[in-house]
């Protein structure tokens, strides 16, 4: 469970990206964030492991404080919360396999680390995850021969290779092209409904959040403006989200 008890965020700027959040999500969820462009999307998605600091309030996962870890607790907790970016992250010029198993470096002796040099049960776990999101036919092609929805199932499979209780993507389909974008919302499904996976994303199209998210939060100026079930997401609600405009498309 991800609790966010009255988290405010402040940049060292002093810009208040957050402002009185209150939110509470189970395990399980398939939870969509939605609003304009600079509303604190990303901000609240990256507190939940600490790639970024609140500034006040409490955020807990699992009771635990995450502004208490550190160190070895905090690369600890880190390991059960896969992050998808919009820029997939992957290293281009090695194979899809390759990237995958860096998903099992943070735990590796470094010596196997620097030598590369990975078990048998690491690959099998490589594959299965590549298995998951339909490209295990992709396993020795390098990355960068890949389309971009692949890219990104890619950086699914090396995710769920780390075995995570929770998935926070970061507008990761906003680089794709309509159809591919569903190709991978499919995707955020399956594992969110097969392996009970949090799937925690924020997103620039609200008809793909609506569609495939079971609970939408809005955020407007840091403060959420809407959080309910994605099915009743009405007029009123995008009003309230988005001050009457929609955000154009970027
Ligand atoms: P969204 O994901 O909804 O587009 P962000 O969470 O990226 O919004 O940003 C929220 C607000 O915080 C924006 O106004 C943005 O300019 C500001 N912001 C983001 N990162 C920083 C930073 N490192 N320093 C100062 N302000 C920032």
């Amino acid at each position: 469970m991800i609790q966010f008890d009255n988290v405010s965020k402040r940049y060292p700027n002093g810009f208040e990206a957050l402002r009185h959040i209150d939110l509470t999500i189970e395990q399980g969820e398939f939870v969509a964030i939605i609003g304009l462009s600079g509303a604190g999307k990303s901000t609240l998605i990256r507190t939940i492991n600490r790639m970024h600091d609140i500034s006040g309030g409490t955020l807990a996962v699992d009771g635990i404080n995450v502004m208490d870890l550190h160190g070895r607790s905090l690369r600890a907790f880190r390991r059960r919360i896969g992050m998808i970016f919009q820029s997939f992250n992957l290293i281009t010029r090695t194979t899809v396999l390759k990237n995958v198993l860096t998903a099992f470096v943070p735990d590796l002796p470094w010596w196997r680390a620097v030598l590369g040099i990975f078990t048998r049960a690491e690959k099998t776990r490589a594959l299965e995850a590549l298995d998951k999101v339909g490209i295990l036919d992709k396993a020795f092609v390098r990355a960068d021969q890949l389309s971009g929805g692949q890219q990104q199932r890619v950086a699914l499979a090396r995710t769920l290779a780390q075995n995570p209780q929770i998935i926070l993507a970061d507008e990761p389909v906003a680089s794709l092209d309509p159809v591919t974008a569903k190709q991978v919302m499919d995707d955020f499904l399956r594992i969110n409904r097969e392996l009970k996976i949090t799937v925690l994303l924020n997103i620039h199209h609200v008809d793909l959040a609506l569609q495939y998210a079971t609970r939408v939060v809005g955020i407007r100026a840091g403060e959420i403006v809407y959080d309910g079930p994605a099915g009743q997401v009405d007029q009123a609600a995008l009003d309230a989200i988005y001050q009457g405009k929609q955000e154009e498309p970027s």
